[in-house]
């Protein structure tokens, strides 16, 4: 047997997910002077490109820019693509191990955390990452609704996803209309009730999670007026401290960005974007018919913990808000995947560096690696995954020199797709995707807007020509 990596004997890798992640692992292998290498990517749904596709926001087309290069690392011959294709469902962990000597999970975070507070699950209560999934037109979130006949709404958290979901809720129709939001969401949100949003974080404004351009950003929408209360952006003593020490200007950028905004009169737009700061939801609270009508509040003060940083300490103070929908927004969470060591509590890959680690002797599973959120949880910006991808490439480069690498009955591409096909026929690859995409493009061209994205498995199948 010849050498793992070289002419004879390709490095066959698996990699599961197709969002960032994915790609920057193929692209750092690709360059790999030397190596042999066959990469498989695999998504569950048709398309590719993860969040990138299914979770940035519609509304910010540059960041989806970045699916060029994604694009073009796919043209590299040592690349396919196998969309529509459930790792669990179709392909079995088993059966990877037949064909591949390497197996990667970029699989993201696919659900969210909860808030743990009485009456979160009643109608009308909502996981954010459900709203963003379903507005760009994922086919898993697509059958989903959203009561948009209410006229207030909270998100409760203070991240860039918690702005997006309040921005998109408030933003008119012909704002919308020039972004690549799915069909179905611009029409129900062009009929939404929503007048008033509010977000809500439990610290003050120098410790919000959002970054400085989405924070300016909402306070240029064309119809809805940005609400700060000037009370709660003034720091108190801690803070300033906090901010004084730091050498982070993104902190000091959006306490500014905050504090003018409080002083704004109101410019008499017809929705309102309401963010508050330093308090805490404690309990939804609903109707005879199960449906949340209101939200009960408690006020925060900030204490400083033994390690320095600052925390929401409950008051005696309360208030309740009128609010008959609630997105919440306190993060993502990865979900485990069958016969891959999972650490519950971090809602993670068990892992380190990458390496996933047995749960009970913490030593390395040979041949299985990970990157990207379901590595080191839901953090950071798409330009985050590239280092994060490496570092696992590394300890993949470092394990094939030592001869560390899965022992495949059968190593080659064509008996790989063999399997694939047959668990899977309704299989799509990268070059179906550039048709689609050629198709999304040219159907938005006819109607003004940026690209019409298919959002049902069938309706992709079918628009290949395929039954
Ligand atoms: P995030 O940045 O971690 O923010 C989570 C927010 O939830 C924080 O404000 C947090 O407050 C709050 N929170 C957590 N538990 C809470 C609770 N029990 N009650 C009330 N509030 C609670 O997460 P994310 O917004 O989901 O974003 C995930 C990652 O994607 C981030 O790195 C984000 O920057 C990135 N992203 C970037 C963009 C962009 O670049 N435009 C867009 C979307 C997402 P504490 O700070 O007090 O914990």
């Amino acid at each position: 047997m010849t050498t793992i990596g070289t002419d004879g004997n390709p490095l066959r890798v698996a990699l599961l997910g197709s969002g960032p992640t994915a790609f920057y692992a193929a692209e750092h292998l690709f360059k790999q002077v030397g190596l042999n290498v066959q990469v498989d990517m695999f998504d569950k749904i048709p398309t590719p490109f993860g969040l990138v596709r299914g979770g940035v926001a519609p509304d910010h087309p540059k960041i989806k820019t970045v699916t060029k290069a994604y694009t073009q690392m796919a043209a590299d011959a040592r690349f396919r693509f196998f969309g529509n294709v459930k790792f669990g469902g179709h392909l079995q962990l088993a059966d990877l191990k037949e064909h591949y000597h390497m197996i990667f999970f970029a699989t993201g975070a696919q659900t969210d955390r909860k808030m743990g507070i009485p009456g979160e699950d009643l109608h009308n209560s909502h996981p954010a990452t459900e709203f963003v999934a379903w507005y760009n037109g994922h086919p898993e979130y697509r059958d989903l609704k959203f009561d948009l006949t209410q006229e207030r709404a909270a998100v409760v958290g203070i991240g860039n996803v918690a702005i997006d979901v309040a921005r998109i809720l408030v933003r008119t129709e012909a704002e919308l209309r020039q972004t690549d939001i799915a069909d179905y969401a611009l029409a129900a949100l062009a009929k939404s009730n929503v007048k008033e949003v509010y977000l809500l974080g439990r610290r003050g404004p120098a410790q919000a999670a959002f970054t400085p351009p989405e924070i300016k950003e909402v306070g240029e929408m064309e119809d809805a007026d940005v609400v700060v209360r000037p009370d709660e952006v003034e720091l108190d003593d801690l803070s300033k401290e906090a901010v004084a020490a730091s050498a982070d200007r993104s902190v000091i950028k959006n306490v500014e960005t905050l504090q003018g905004y409080a002083l704004r009169q109101p410019g008499g737009k017809s929705k309102k974007l309401s963010i508050r700061f330093l308090v805490s939801p404690l309990e939804l609270i609903g109707d005879a018919s199960g449906k949340v009508v209101k939200m009960r509040l408690v006020k925060n003060v900030l204490t400083k913990s033994e390690s320095g940083s600052l925390n929401a300490k409950a008051t005696d103070q309360f208030e309740e808000i009128p609010v008959g929908l609630v997105f919440r927004s306190v993060g993502y969470r990865g979900v485990p995947l069958p016969g891959v060591p999972f650490n519950d509590r971090w809602g993670v890959i068990n892992n380190e560096k990458g390496r996933v680690l047995d749960l009970e002797s913490k030593q390395p599973v040979t041949g299985l690696y990970t990157g990207g959120w379901i590595k080191r949880g839901p953090s950071g910006v798409i330009g985050t995954n590239k280092p994060d991808a490496l570092e696992t490439v590394n300890c993949m480069l470092e394990d094939l020199a030592a001869g560390r690498v899965l022992q495949p009955a059968q190593p080659d591409a064509a008996s790989a797709e063999k399997l694939i096909r047959a668990r899977q026929p309704k299989v799509f690859t990268f070059a179906d995707w550039l048709k689609l995409d050629a198709l999304e493009l040219a159907n938005g061209q006819k109607q003004g807007r940026p690209r019409l994205k298919f959002t049902s498995v069938d309706e992709m199948w079918a628009a290949l020509g395929r039954k």
